[in-house]
């Protein structure tokens, strides 16, 4: 073990105290603040600034700039008080450069009212907007000066705390300040032994949370707005560190465990091989080789198979399933929607009851005697295979034996499902082996940081056969074209997709259209699918939404799918897996709106036949230079990575993974896109750390990671 400082324990542990150790902080602040996830002072310390203000200097208000917010001194000159729509108070100020910038308050009460007098002396910081008699500001914050007071100007930025609900910002500020002085010194703050951080030319921890939270005047006040200051980076570093270690250590977790040894399997992987209608890619059969080795070892494999929209990861699902039932054990293979786990029944009943293996499904829509009947078929281990939606992963389902859990589409699941799916098949020290599949390529920095605890591999060739498909970017006037060319397609026997998207925000906390959002995508769905009924007389449309039901959803896509329907109007639904070979054209309305990878998504439901494809990115205009460089980005690639970069790049790591079940954004200071250079150097800092000194690595896991509810399963 390497030389480490020792720890002084009371110290040390100082930032793990709770932030009632802090005077004026009782029961009912506690439980504010714990709202939001500060429990300790080391929350505190990390409770980061948005934004500094800075109040270390005064400006003349003849100098004053619109949006640029500054400070000012001087005098009352005249004071207004109306009432037009609502009551305004408005406050003229002049100083010594003979200029006046008004003072404008929504809010305000009687006594604010009198402390105006004309003559007054004030101090006040704000952003000037340009009003109707020049600068004004709104809502200044303000203090009156007596009348002969030299008030001090400030030596540091004043820091603008992200919000705490019921404790107001210079309370919180005082808190954090106090919080502050309880900082031990370098040395024992320091998780990091010394000679790991030799040569990262970093700040030390206690000059970093001082920087952040107090930068001096004379900071770099544009490197801290674009987070790029050394101090930043140190936290955003030791922010990688944590999250990275604490992935490491669920892997390190995860390897204890016994897996049942699936090797062998010749015989049955060959006669399924020889079974199908086409040969593996190179990509599929080494992927396949890849998981056939994790899959012969006594340890649970957990591999990620990435591969492209129509890379053909199922078929590669189903050589792994072989090998787990040429053993007599069970898979279960689990997909986000109803559709696409109806698929894969499909495909996987076409492939697999030939040779006699039972496959079962296990739906919501599964009830009563049926699903009485699957679970117990489940639980005997009579279904080999059973494939599903989320209802594999509820209570009621019990596996006689289940060696393999595949989850489809992993993204859309969180981390508890995938675990709960697994744990069916724990039993003692042993847990299944686990594949995951998504068909959102992830770009190597968002791999390395999100999927440190997976194993990846890549599927990253199409089948032959395929025509790329061609992207088209249009204004939507000029929809009337549209029409006519879905109505010379489906008159050449071709289908085609209309996809609706929603034009409202979707709801931020997971990145998916709300509920509210999915009422609005369907209403104008079925509002299209109207319009394109009436001027597509000789074509016959289907409709498919997700406020549909099940039954009525699958019933219009089995009619696509039979080309009983020419032209299919569909939101956003129909984005992951949907196979529909002779449908060779997709129409995206307000393509603006949406993520690439999301359109890369959507665009893949095409071009699987071998007919040439189109797809149309119909955007709103005016078109922004951003929304215009994303569309351009989709016309010019068919490379989901590429494609997936770029989005990384314009819209971030939530977008593109969803955030529910990576944490991801919950990083504080680090950002994958802006920060991804530094991850090399951590995940050589994470080994190290694991291997000298455990211990800290452990410290560093809570005090940026938190509880141990994160990292307790793996
Ligand atoms: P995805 O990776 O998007 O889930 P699928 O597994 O649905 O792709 O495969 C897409 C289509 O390609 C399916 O119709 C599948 O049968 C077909 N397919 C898969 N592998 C091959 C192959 N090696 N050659 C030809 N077609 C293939
Ligand atoms: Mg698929």
């Amino acid at each position: 073990m390497a030389r480490t400082r020792p720890a002084a324990p009371a110290l040390a542990a100082s930032g793990e105290a709770p932030v009632t150790v802090l005077p004026g902080v009782g029961p009912a602040v506690a439980a504010k603040l714990q709202a939001r996830g500060i429990c300790t002072l080391q929350d505190l310390w990390l409770h980061l600034p948005l934004r500094y203000e800075d109040r270390t200097r005064l400006s003349a208000i003849a100098a004053l700039q619109p949006g640029v917010a500054a400070q000012v001194e001087g005098r009352v000159v005249a004071v207004e008080r109306g009432f037009r729509y609502r009551p305004v108070l408005r406050v003229a100020v002049e100083d010594g450069s003979r200029a006046t910038v008004v003072l404008r308050f929504f809010h305000f009460r009687a006594a604010q009212v009198a402390q105006f007098a004309v003559g007054a002396r004030l101090r006040c910081y704000g952003t000037p907007r340009p009003g109707p008699q020049g600068l004004e500001i709104v809502h200044p914050s303000y203090r009156l000066l007596g009348e002969q007071e030299q008030a001090g100007l400030g030596d540091a930025l004043d820091p603008v705390y992200p919000l705490v609900e019921g404790i107001g910002p210079a309370s919180l500020r005082k808190l954090i300040g106090h919080a502050l002085e309880r900082l031990p010194d370098a040395a024992t703050l320091e998780l990091l032994p010394e000679t790991l951080l030799a040569g990262l030319a970093l700040p030390a921890l206690r000059q970093a949370l001082l920087t952040m939270h107090r930068p001096p005047a004379d900071a770099d006040v544009a490197a801290l707005a674009a987070g790029t200051h050394p101090a930043q980076r140190r936290l955003a570093m030791e922010e990688l560190l944590a999250h990275h270690l604490s992935l490491r250590r669920q892997r390190i977790a995860l390897q204890r465990h016994r897996a049942p040894v699936l090797d062998g399997g010749a015989a049955q992987v060959r006669r399924l091989l020889d079974a199908l209608p086409f040969r593996l890619t190179g990509a599929q059969a080494r992927v396949f080789r890849e998981i056939r080795t994790d899959l012969a070892r006594p340890q649970p494999m957990l591999r990620l198979v990435q591969g492209d929209v129509g890379s053909g990861k199922t078929v590669v699902a189903a050589l792994a399933a072989m090998l787990a039932v040429a053993h007599g054990r069970q898979v279960a293979l689990a997909a986000p929607t109803e559709l696409l786990a109806e698929q894969h029944l499909a495909s996987l009943r076409g492939w697999l009851e030939p040779l006699d293996v039972r496959v079962a499904w296990l739906a919501g829509k599964v009830t009563g005697k049926a699903r009485a009947r699957v679970l117990e078929e489940i639980a005997s281990g009579q279904a080999q295979v059973v494939v599903g939606t989320h209802a594999l992963m509820q209570d009621s389902v019990v596996f006689g034996d289940l060696a393999l859990a595949i989850v489809d589409e992993q993204h859309r699941f969180g981390v508890h499902q995938r675990l709960a799916l697994r744990d069916k098949g724990a039993d003692g020290g042993s847990v299944p082996h686990q594949l995951v599949m998504t068909a959102t390529p992830i770009p190597r920095t968002l791999a390395m940081a999100a999927y440190s605890d997976l194993d990846l591999s890549a599927i990253g060739e199409l089948p032959p056969g395929r025509t790329p498909v061609q992207t088209i970017v249009i204004n939507a006037e000029r929809r009337p074209e549209l029409v006519e060319r879905i109505r010379a397609a489906c008159a050449q026997g071709c289908q085609a997709y209309w996809v609706c998207t929603l034009i409202e925000e979707v709801d931020e906390q997971d990145g998916k259209p709300g509920v509210a959002a999915g009422r609005m995508e369907a209403s104008a769905a079925q509002a299209t699918f109207e319009a394109l009924s009436a001027q597509l007389p000789g074509v016959r449309v289907g409709l498919v939404h997700g406020r549909m039901k099940a039954a009525e959803k699958q019933a219009a896509m089995r009619a696509f799918k039979a080309g009983q329907t020419g032209l299919l109007v569909a939101t956003t639904v129909i984005e992951v897996g949907v196979d529909v070979p002779n449908a060779s054209l997709m129409i995206i309305e307000n393509a603006e709106r949406l993520g690439l990878a999301q359109l890369h998504q959507l665009r893949g439901r095409v071009g699987r036949g071998a007919a040439a494809s189109s797809c149309v990115l119909m955007y709103q205009a005016p078109l922004s230079a951003m929304a215009r460089q994303r569309l351009q980005t989709l016309r010019q690639s068919n490379d989901g990575f590429l494609i997936a970069e770029k989005d990384l790049e314009l819209r971030g790591p939530g977008e593109l993974l969803g955030t529910r079940q990576t944490g991801l954004a919950a990083f504080r200071v680090a950002d994958l896109a802006r920060d991804a250079a530094l991850l090399p150097g951590v995940h050589a800092l994470a080994e190290r750390l694991l291997a000298e000194a455990p211990a800290l690595a452990d410290r560093v896991v809570a005090r940026w990671v938190g509880g141990a509810a994160r990292y307790a399963s793996a």
